[in-house]
């Protein structure tokens, strides 16, 4: 089946879906962008996505590019036309065309970019037996809480990761602590059976499934502490996992040389995994 992409108010085929070489999203990574799943059909924790978007552009002083109800209708559009059941919509939004300078532009219009995929077959075996990362260093900017499309220490941290044989990358700070993945926000339990992820600051993004995670893990009653760790402690950790919009929750079994509760998804990352199964289900989608 052909693809089809929204560019700037047009529905494409994937091979006419372009934007111009002065967009500042090519010219300057000036743009943000927002990754939703889907399953079974049904978007899940659509609204929580659209307003890390808002508060992305905001904070980059760009305008929503067209009403957040008529947006919406078009996110509908694009999957419906890519017949999508189980996937992601990819939402990027950037500043405009414009003569290459660097202040922004006057008057420029966004760019807006709408598409939808299915998903990826290796995920769910991914978040049956665990997953292997790696430890790099931490070599991105001081606003990681902004969604932007400027992802090239992410993308070679993740190249990294898979010349090692691992599937993500957890970077590390001069300090020692563990911020997050490459594209998955890290979590760990110790030895008291205490879950940490570290808070929200503005070195990681404010991963929306961390936020899911959080909220059924505590109403389930697990002691969750928001703070950061240190990859020495990561290593000595009796479980570990990464949550993402894509990766749910997929269980750590190696971090670098180092072999996680024996290599094998823990316990609590079980229970962790059937209660986030459950809270989609609530919203009409069941992974
Ligand atoms: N951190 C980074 C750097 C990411 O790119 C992602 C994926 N968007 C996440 C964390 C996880 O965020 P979410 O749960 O909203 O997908």
């Amino acid at each position: 089946m052909s693809r089809i992409a929204y560019v700037n108010g047009r529905y494409l085929p994937y091979r006419e879906a372009e934007v111009h070489i002065d967009d500042r999203g090519y010219q300057f990574s000036d743009g943000v962008y927002e990754v939703v799943g889907l399953v079974n059909g049904r978007l899940f924790d659509e609204e929580p996505h659209w307003d890390r978007l808002n508060r992305s552009l905001k904070e980059l002083s760009m305008p929503w590019p067209m009403s957040r109800a008529a947006f919406r209708l078009v996110v509908r559009e694009v999957i419906r036309r890519n017949r999508v059941k189980n996937g992601i919509v990819y939402v990027q939004v950037n500043r405009g065309i414009a003569v290459r300078d660097h202040p922004f532009p006057k008057n420029a219009v966004p760019t807006l970019v709408i598409t939808s995929r299915r998903s990826n077959p290796a995920a769910a075996a991914a978040q049956a037996k665990g997953v292997a990362v790696i430890s790099v260093p931490d070599i991105r900017w001081k606003r990681c809480d902004i969604k932007t499309i400027g992802l090239l220490p992410n993308v070679l941290a993740r190249q990294a990761a898979r010349e090692a044989g691992a599937v993500e990358a957890w970077m590390v700070s001069p300090d020692g602590l563990v911020t997050e993945g490459a594209a998955t926000n890290a979590w760990i339990v110790t030895e008291d059976n205490k879950l940490i992820t570290r808070g929200t600051d503005t070195s990681i993004l404010w991963g929306i499934t961390r936020g899911s995670v959080a909220a059924v893990a505590r109403k389930a009653g697990v002691k969750l502490v928001e703070r950061p760790f240190s990859l020495a402690e990561a290593k000595k950790a009796r479980e570990a996992f990464i949550t993402s919009t894509t990766s749910f929750v997929t269980p750590v079994v190696k971090i670098d040389r180092t072999k996680i509760g024996g290599g094998k998804p823990g316990p609590l990352t079980r229970k962790l995994q059937d209660w986030y199964r459950t809270y989609l289900a609530r919203q009409g989608a069941a992974a």
